[in-house]
């Protein structure tokens, strides 16, 4: 078992190929603990938030982030995770609770749920005057196609996407985690050919992880005989970044009216974050307070 949620990047045959491996599984947990997921909904989750952070590790600026959104017209309705450059990632599912039986043992029903019907818009805000957003159709709800075919298509970049989440029959995140092979234009393919038949006789990346240490040591039972090195590491974690001030500045942006349904509804002035399930309560005094201040 690995014992932190980190990831390792290596590149191999002149830098011609890029490898990035990562080890999810208490981010992933924590997903699970605060949104309430089904076995299914966890592993859709988890694999969209594995994504995200593995691709997130790319961005460079400071304030950075990137946003998968996954919509596929299946039951579990629209998933989306969003990660900073430091590593910090959230995620939510629509509906947590929906589930479906797995089709065959060990294989949870992740497209079904998902739905293949709709698309994976990737949102990287770089922090210009407009976001860069791609989106793709999907090709099987699975996550680990469809970002690939993001990647192909919207990129350019032909990958290896192998996606896992592993859940325990208590329903809590025994391994989770990802890998991505990406082939730059000179990669030789039939070293590409060789690489890919090693990751496939490893098998299921979340089974592989459950049962080594380290990254470093999965990586190392990935390339074999093929030379690589390791050349960036970053420390993943679930952080949402939201936050009472945070919220209280949005509240304080509402009207009079809006505030009275809230608290109408709710019975007090309490606000749930989406993405991460916390709840913030205010007082009239401290929200008419932030209104004052404003120009
Ligand atoms: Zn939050």
């Amino acid at each position: 078992m690995v014992n932190r949620d980190y990831l390792i990047k290596a590149v191999a045959q002149d830098q011609q190929i890029r490898l990035t491996l990562s080890h999810t599984t208490a981010s992933v947990q924590e997903a699970h603990r605060r949104h309430d997921t089904s076995a299914t909904a966890s592993a859709a989750m988890g694999r969209v938030l594995t994504a995200a952070f593995m691709m997130g590790s790319d961005l460079k600026g400071d304030r950075d982030t990137l946003t998968i959104r996954v919509d596929g017209g299946g039951i579990s309705g629209p998933i989306g995770a969003t990660v900073d450059s430091h590593g910090n990632g959230r995620a939510l599912v629509s509906n947590p609770q929906a589930d479906l039986p797995s089709k065959s043992p060990g294989k949870l029903a992740v497209g079904d749920l998902v739905g293949r019907d709709g698309f994976v818009e990737v949102i990287k805000d770089l922090g210009l005057k407009q976001p860069f957003i791609g989106t793709v159709p999907l090709v099987s709800g699975e996550i680990g196609e469809d970002i690939a075919n993001y990647f192909l298509i919207s990129e350019q970049i032909p990958s290896l996407v192998s996606l896992g989440v592993l859940v325990d029959t208590d329903l809590s995140i025994r391994s989770a985690g990802g890998l991505f092979v990406q082939a730059l234009p000179g990669a030789d393919d039939t070293v590409l050919e060789k690489l890919e038949q090693q990751v496939l006789e490893q098998g299921p990346i979340s089974y592989l992880l459950d049962k080594s240490s380290s990254l470093e040591d999965v990586m190392k039972q990935i390339m074999q005989d093929i030379p690589y090195k390791v050349v960036g590491e970053q420390l993943l974690q679930f952080k949402c970044n939201c936050g009472h001030d945070r919220l209280a500045r949005i509240m304080a942006s509402l009207s009079s009216e809006e505030l009275e349904e809230i608290e109408a509804d709710v019975g007090k002035l309490e606000v749930c974050c989406n993405f991460c399930r916390e709840v913030y309560l205010f007082s009239w005094a401290e929200i008419e307070a932030i209104q004052k201040q404003k120009p």
